[in-house]
């Protein structure tokens, strides 16, 4: 079995930019182990979202390798793709994207029923997965009804709710205050290390970053280390 649940190998990846290719990966690699957390820190327009795109089989690179959990993604179809996205991968982003007319609990019941659990089980276990991230008295209540640091952790419940191997958040605690933003990175940090999952996280935030396992940058098309 492997031990990486996300590794990118020699990726490159352009966007076809009219009259200039805008290079944003070139031969580029990250190993993601599981139980690990990464911080990803760069200037907004670096290229945090394509990467997380990549990651999570929204997009395909033009060249390198893309392997989750061992599996390289690369020779997949594109229901495979959908597939193994749906199995593998769970995204949180800075906005909740939470269903407004649901509660906190149904919003991570439904993507479960969707995999196949009955009702009582993923009920349950979304009742196990708030629980654990601390927003479990407010699991009957509507998006509407939570703070924005109660409405990210019921988004990272959401995102856990089928036991993805990886997580991948775009600016989750982009717009809360600094105490939320630690309690939200802290019921990231918990969930990873406690499902032996893993985490790329992409953040403006220095101090945040600080706590993940490992703390890169992009730089000329390469994933490099980052010193805060
Ligand atoms: P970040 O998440 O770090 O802000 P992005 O990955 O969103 O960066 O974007 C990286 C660069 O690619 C930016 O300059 C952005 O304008 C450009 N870009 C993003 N999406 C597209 C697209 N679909 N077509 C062309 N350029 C794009």
């Amino acid at each position: 079995m492997s031990d990486t649940n996300l590794e990118l190998i020699d990726v490159s990846y352009a966007y076809d930019g009219g009259r200039e290719k805008l290079q944003i990966l070139e031969r580029a690699s990250l190993t993601v182990k599981k139980g690990e957390l990464i911080a990803l820190v760069a200037p907004s327009g670096a290229g945090k979202s394509t990467l997380l795109h990549l990651g999570g089989l929204l997009e395909r690179p033009q060249k390198g390798e893309v392997t989750i959990a061992g599996q390289n993604t690369n020779a997949l179809s594109d229901r495979a793709r959908t597939l193994m996205r749906r199995n593998t991968v769970g995204f949180v982003y800075q906005f909740h994207h939470l269903l407004p007319e649901f509660t906190a609990l149904e919003n991570v019941a439904i993507p479960q029923m969707i995999a196949g659990k009955s009702i009582s089980e993923a009920s349950e276990y979304a009742l196990t997965l708030l629980d654990n991230l601390g927003v479990a008295p407010r699991a009957s209540h509507r998006p509407s009804e939570l703070s924005g640091g109660e409405q990210q952790r019921v988004a990272i419940a959401r995102a856990a709710a089928n036991n993805p191997n990886l997580i991948l958040a775009d600016e989750p605690t982009g717009n809360l205050d600094p105490d939320t933003s630690n309690l939200v990175f802290e019921a990231l940090l918990s969930l990873i290390k406690q499902h032996q999952s893993s985490a790329l996280i992409a953040t403006h935030d220095h101090d945040l970053a600080r706590r993940a396992d490992h703390v890169v940058t992009l730089k000329e098309g390469k994933i490099v280390p980052f010193d805060l």
